[in-house]
């Protein structure tokens, strides 16, 4: 009995070396190159994304080392929305990190609304989110034979959503609970309005293979929040807060 016990002792502790480095966070910047996002006053979608997830990367490399980050995108390029799942799928990623910046149908016109909101993959509640996750997907129209590689997906057409509701999204509650843990912190770290967390068919999400998570950090045409997340305050905050949440997420 004893001698099983050494083994037993002996195995785990030959398996811990290899434990480092076993956890793989994927960080995706939204949008990129041709591709701009929504646009504000003075700045652009694409680069607020970047700059910010680039932030929230560094807080994980610096303060994580069992961590390995991975990041779709660390300059100004064009991705297209499959490719940024493969890329998480292909490195085994353990939770994937979409970050976004919204916009209303207003455009530059302006608007007061304001807050954050984090969605997860989901269809089932997800019918008041559509004009959302329409906005995001259109991108992939920028992509050649989008209707192939989509399966006939139009992410323009309600109908094409209801595919979706065929997906089971086996990670729904790990998403959720870290999605929640996002917009706790966003406004208790960061000052932010907490519009919630919510469920949306958003492509980038669908076909990643862990939990996962699309972030909008606030509203691009409303200017008091396009200035906060132009500003170094506003990047500073904001990566804390997703890094905090993740850190309380990882732990557990
Ligand atoms: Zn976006």
């Amino acid at each position: 009995m004893k001698r099983a016990i050494f083994f037993i002792v002996l195995v785990t502790s030959l398996l811990i070396p290899f434990r480092g480095n076993a956890y793989t966070l994927v960080i995706d910047a939204g949008h990129g190159g041709k591709d701009a996002g929504a646009l504000g006053f003075v700045s652009k979608e694409k680069n607020i994304n970047l700059a910010i997830a680039l932030a929230f990367g560094k807080l994980v490399e610096q303060n994580c080392p069992d961590v390995k980050v991975i990041y779709t995108r660390k300059t100004d390029t064009f991705i297209e929305l499959d490719q940024r799942a493969r890329i998480a799928n292909r490195n085994k990623a353990d939770l994937f990190v979409s970050i976004h910046t919204n916009s209303t149908a207003a455009g530059r016109k302006g608007t007061t609304a304001r807050g954050t909101e984090t969605y997860t993959l989901g269809m089932h509640r997800a019918a008041d989110n559509l004009a959302v996750a329409k906005r995001e997907n259109s991108v992939i129209t920028l992509e050649s034979n989008y209707e192939e590689r989509y399966e006939g997906f139009d992410p323009r057409s309600s109908e094409s959503y209801i595919i979706f509701e065929l997906m089971q999204d086996t990670h729904m509650q790990q998403s959720v609970k870290f999605a929640g843990m996002v917009q706790n912190q966003f406004s208790t770290h960061a000052g932010r309005v907490n519009k919630g967390v919510f469920q949306a068919g958003f492509l980038v999400l669908r076909n990643t293979s862990m939990p996962s998570v699309l972030i909008e950090l606030g509203y691009i045409n409303n200017r008091q929040e396009e200035q906060f997340l132009n500003s170094a305050d506003g990047i500073a905050k904001m990566s804390r807060a997703i890094f905090n949440a993740f850190q309380s997420y990882y732990k557990q």
